[in-house]
């Protein structure tokens, strides 16, 4: 059987004491310390396709993927031997050299963009293309979703989604900080308006709109649990084009993952600049953001817009990118085969919710779900407040029934779970059988 019940994880809490002592909360990203869920976050060992190892030799089926980025399955061959036939030739040039070039014409080919520059993580990416935005227009402000989570630059981290509203406490007001050393001035360049609800964005843009650089947006929401945009918003997000602010999608999570062209190719999006990361690198860091020409020709060495970065563009990260948004070109079933495997575990979880008594609002879209612990209908929760509104005591317990069950589910209800190619009828088999369990568990007191 592909699950094991554990209850060792001496391994793990040893690991977390020396950590703690030497790193912030003993991790190095805040969602992993399972802060919000509680108990030991589990220290990985090793990961090889849908599965992880913990350091006490425990085996899961991983929903997490690196938060993205192992879409093909973690250690596939393809990405390990682009990686080491990469590795026999340097590790950093801080030149260019073939692979970056390869990786650009490879992205713009499938995202349909005209020119793309490499980062070392998404942060750079949303970072930057504000940054290419405000100088582009000569604005100064930008537009956010509340909820939507574009990265921890200092302008972004307001009203700013999943590791945030897990780890804070505290009513958030119109462009506050989410957090501390964010000064309020800052804060104030950033404007906040609700996802999916394209009458307040209208009258935001009717009073702001001739300030605005650019909007923002996560084209469908991971960070706040998954949340699906409507049509309706999509169209008052492209409307914002015809009033000289750019629009930003930020496909850092979605990017190649919802489709080779991301949300944008699925939902019919024109945005001006994209934003990458996760999937874009292959499990190595790297992130990118790109668009229209007259627009990234603002970019220095070109333009008058700075961004650079020492490992930008690093080969072994370069190779792993190629690799990975290789296979995917070449596996025509690959997104179908996602979905089939995704939609059957909505249903599955819908069901047995349901047997169990339980209340829970599944969004699905693609490789992502998240199960909102309410009694909401599915497919209803489409905003932060409704999000919000998730019994997260529930959640927590049905999350550590999982993991007890050898199901490595993501530790927060904020957040969106990402299936890989890797995962099969076998997982999905003992995940539903791990979770009726679970939802089970949520009845006894
Ligand atoms: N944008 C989105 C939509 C994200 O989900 C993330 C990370 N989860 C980021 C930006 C930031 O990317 P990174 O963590 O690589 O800096």
């Amino acid at each position: 059987t592909t699950t094991q019940a554990t209850s060792q994880t001496a391994q793990s809490e040893a690991l977390f004491a020396r950590a703690r002592a030497v790193t912030p909360g003993g991790v190095n990203s805040p969602v992993r310390a399972f802060k919000s869920v509680g108990g030991t976050p589990r220290f990985i060992r090793e990961a090889h396709g849908a599965y992880l190892t913990d350091a006490d030799g425990t085996r899961y089926i991983d929903y997490i993927g690196s938060w993205g980025p192992m879409i093909l399955g973690h250690n596939h061959p393809a990405v390990r031997e682009a990686v080491a036939d990469a590795l026999q030739f340097g590790t950093s040039f801080g030149a260019p050299g073939e692979r970056e070039v390869e990786l650009a014409e490879l992205v713009t080919r499938l995202t349909g963009t005209d020119k793309v520059r490499f980062t070392s993580s998404g942060t750079e990416a949303t970072m930057s293309a504000l940054r290419l935005a405000r100088g582009f227009t000569g604005r100064k402000l930008i537009v956010k979703f509340r909820g939507n989570y574009h990265g921890h630059a200092d302008g972004l981290l307001v009203e700013a989604g999943s590791g945030l509203m897990t780890n804070l406490d505290g009513a958030l007001g119109e462009s506050a900080p989410s957090s501390a050393g964010v000064p309020e001035e800052y804060a104030a360049l950033t404007l906040v308006s609700e996802y999916n609800d394209p009458a307040a964005l209208d009258t935001l843009m009717a009073e702001r709109g001739a300030e605005v650089a650019a909007v923002i947006f996560e084209p469908v929401v991971g960070n706040a649990g998954v949340l699906i945009p409507t049509p309706e918003f999509l169209a008052a997000l492209h409307r914002v084009q015809g009033m000289g602010a750019l629009l930003i999608a930020d496909e850092v999570m979605t990017g190649f993952r919802l489709s080779l062209n991301g949300a944008t190719g699925l939902l019919g999006l024109k945005p001006d600049l994209t934003c990458w990361g996760k999937i874009i690198g292959g499990g190595l860091p790297v992130g990118a953001y790109g668009g229209r020409g007259d627009v990234m020709d603002f970019v220095s060495p070109q333009g008058p817009v700075y961004q650079a970065g020492t490992l930008s563009g690093n080969p072994l990260a370069m190779a792993a990118g190629l690799a990975t948004l290789r296979t995917l070109e070449a596996d025509a079933g690959i997104y179908g085969r996602l979905e089939s495997y995704t939609s059957q575990l909505a249903d599955g979880l819908k069901t047995l919710a349901a047997g169990a008594g339980v209340a829970i609002s599944v969004n699905q879209i693609g490789s992502m779900l998240t199960p909102f612990f309410q009694g909401a209908p599915h497919g209803s929760v489409r905003d932060y407040a409704q999000a919000a509104r998730s019994d997260t005591q529930g959640f927590g317990r049905w999350f550590q029934g999982l993991l007890s069950r050898g199901i490595y589910w993501a530790p927060s209800q904020f957040e969106s779970i990402f299936v890989s190619a890797s995962h099969t009828g076998a997982e999905l088999d003992a995940t539903l059988e791990a979770a009726r369990a679970a939802f089970a568990d949520l009845n006894q007191t």
